[in-house]
C-alpha cells in the first residue's frame, strides 16, 4: 500500500520536471472533486467516477478505474495520488473488537477501533495525533499533542475499515484519539464523505461527533453539518468540570448547554448524548445525579454512562457497578434516558480514554502530572 497523506512536502511529479506536489483525492470531497477535475481541464463526472472508485470500489490504481480515459489516467498518475495509510496492527480483542494501529505517512501513529454489534457495526475514528485539552481522566491526554489529521487521513480510517469488513460499518463515531472540534476544516469534509452517496452512505443520524465542549466550533458546526452529537460533560457543575475537563474553564457550561440546546434545536428526533465517565468518588454520588438532572431540564438528552477505564499511571478507580446503577436509575426516574456504557476492547486498550498510539514529539506540551483524585462534592 502506499503510504502518503496530503501534508507531504513537494515531491518530484513521474515526469520529473515538475515538483508541483501531488494531491491526495482521498480526501476529497464530491465539490472538491469536481473542482480538481475542472482545474485538470476534465468533466466533472469524470471526478465523479474516480470518487466512487476509491470509496464505493476501494481501487487505488488510476489504471484500473476503467471507465476514465486513458489520457486522464496519465494526468492523474502525474498530478493525483490515492495515499493510504499502512495498518501497522491488528489487535483483536476477545469481545469481537478490533484495533487497528495505523502508521501514518510520517511515522505517527493513530488508533481506530472495530466494534461490531448485533445489528449495527461502529467504527470509532481518531482526529488527531495525541490531544492538547488535558482532560485528568484520559490516556491519550498524558500522550500530549502532535498535530491534526487530514481529511484524507481521517476518511482513510473508514477506508481501511470497509476493506477490512468488506462492507461499510453502519455507524461511525468520532470518539478516538483527540478532539475532533479542534481539527474543524479536517474533519467536516471527512464527515461529508461518510455521507456521500457516491462513497459510504451512512446516515446523518449515524454519524456521531464527540466533543469536550468548544463552544465557538460547536455553534459552527451547526451551520454546515448535521450529524449526532455527543458531548464529553463529565461533571453537573463548573468547579468539578474545570479539573476533569480543563476547556470548561474556557467555556463553561452557561455557555455549552445553551449551545447543544441549538445545536438540536428544531429536530424532535435529535438528543444530546452526554458522556459521563464514572469515577470512583469524584463524580458519582447521588448529589452529583440531582445536580446533574437540573441541569439537563428542558434539554433533549440521553445520558451514557461510562464506567471508567483504568490506564497505566492514573489515580482514578472504576466506579463499582451497583454505584452506576443506582445513579441510572436516579436519572430514569427524572424522566432522563440513562445507559451504561458496556465496555468493549479494554483487554487491548481499545476502550474509551485507551488509545494512545505513539505521539513522537511531545515537546509541545508539558508532561502530565499523575491526577490526584478530588474530594467528593455536595
Ligand atoms: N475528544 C472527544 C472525543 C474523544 S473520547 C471528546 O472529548 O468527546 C470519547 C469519550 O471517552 C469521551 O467522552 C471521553 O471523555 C471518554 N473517556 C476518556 N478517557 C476515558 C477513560 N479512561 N475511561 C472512560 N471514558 C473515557
Amino acid at each position: 500500500l502506499l503510504s502518503r497523506g496530503r501534508v507531504r512536502a513537494h515531491t518530484l511529479s513521474e515526469s520529473g520536471m515538475s515538483d508541483t506536489p501531488k494531491t491526495n483525492l482521498l480526501g476529497l470531497t464530491r465539490t472538491d472533486m469536481e473542482s480538481f477535475f475542472a482545474d485538470l481541464g476534465a468533466k466533472a463526472f469524470h471526478g465523479r467516477n474516480v470518487l466512487k472508485w476509491i470509496h464505493k470500489h476501494g481501487v487505488v490504481d488510476f489504471d484500473a478505474m476503467t471507465d476514465v480515459p486513458q489520457k486522464l489516467r496519465d494526468l492523474l498518475k502525474q498530478r493525483a495520488e490515492i495515499g493510504i495509510p499502512k495498518i501497522s496492527l491488528t489487535q483483536p480483542a476477545g469481545d469481537g473488537t478490533t484495533k487497528w494501529v495505523l502508521e501514518l505517512e510520517d511515522g505517527q501513529h493513530i488508533e481506530t477501533v472495530y466494534i461490531p454489534e448485533e445489528n449495527r457495526s461502529t467504527i470509532c475514528v481518531s482526529s488527531q495525533v495525541g490531544c492538547a485539552l488535558d482532560c485528568s481522566f484520559c490516556s491519550t491526554a498524558q500522550q500530549g499533542f502532535n498535530r491534526n489529521l487530514t481529511a484524507a487521513e481521517i476518511i482513510a480510517q473508514v477506508w481501511l475499515a470497509t476493506r477490512e469488513l468488506g462492507r461499510p460499518p453502519t455507524n461511525v463515531v468520532l470518539m478516538g484519539m483527540g478532539e475532533p472540534l479542534a481539527n474543524f476544516d479536517n474533519v467536516v469534509p471527512a464527515m461529508e464523505l461518510m455521507q456521500e452517496d457516491l462513497a459510504y452512505m451512512i446516515s446523518k443520524l449515524r454519524v456521531t461527533i464527540s466533543t469536550s465542549g468548544i463552544v465557538p466550533a460547536l455553534n459552527r458546526l451547526a451551520e454546515v453539518a448535521d450529524v449526532s452529537l455527543a458531548v464529553s460533560l463529565h461533571a453537573p457543575d463548573n468547579a468539578l468540570r474545570d479539573e476533569l475537563v480543563p476547556i470548561n474553564r474556557k467555556y463553561p457550561l452557561e455557555q455549552l448547554i445553551p449551545a447543544c440546546k441549538a445545536y438540536v434545536a428544531g429536530d424532535r428526533r435529535r438528543k444530546i448524548t452526554w458522556e459521563y465517565v464514572m469515577l470512583d468518588g469524584v463524580n458519582d454520588s447521588i448529589a452529583h445525579a440531582k445536580a446533574l438532572i437540573r441541569l439537563l431540564e428542558g434539554v433533549p438528552s440521553k445520558v451514557n454512562l461510562i464506567p471508567f477505564n483504568v490506564f497505566p499511571g492514573t489515580a482514578y478507580k472504576t466506579s463499582p457497578a451497583e454505584r452506576v446503577e443506582v445513579f441510572r436509575q436516579r436519572l430514569k426516574r427524572a424522566g432522563i434516558m440513562a445507559m451504561t456504557r458496556k465496555t468493549r476492547g479494554d483487554d487491548i486498550d481499545a476502550a474509551c480514554g485507551q488509545l494512545v498510539g505513539k505521539v513522537r514529539d511531545r515537546s509541545r506540551r508539558h508532561l502530565k502530572r499523575i491526577p490526584v483524585v478530588q474530594e467528593m462534592r455536595p
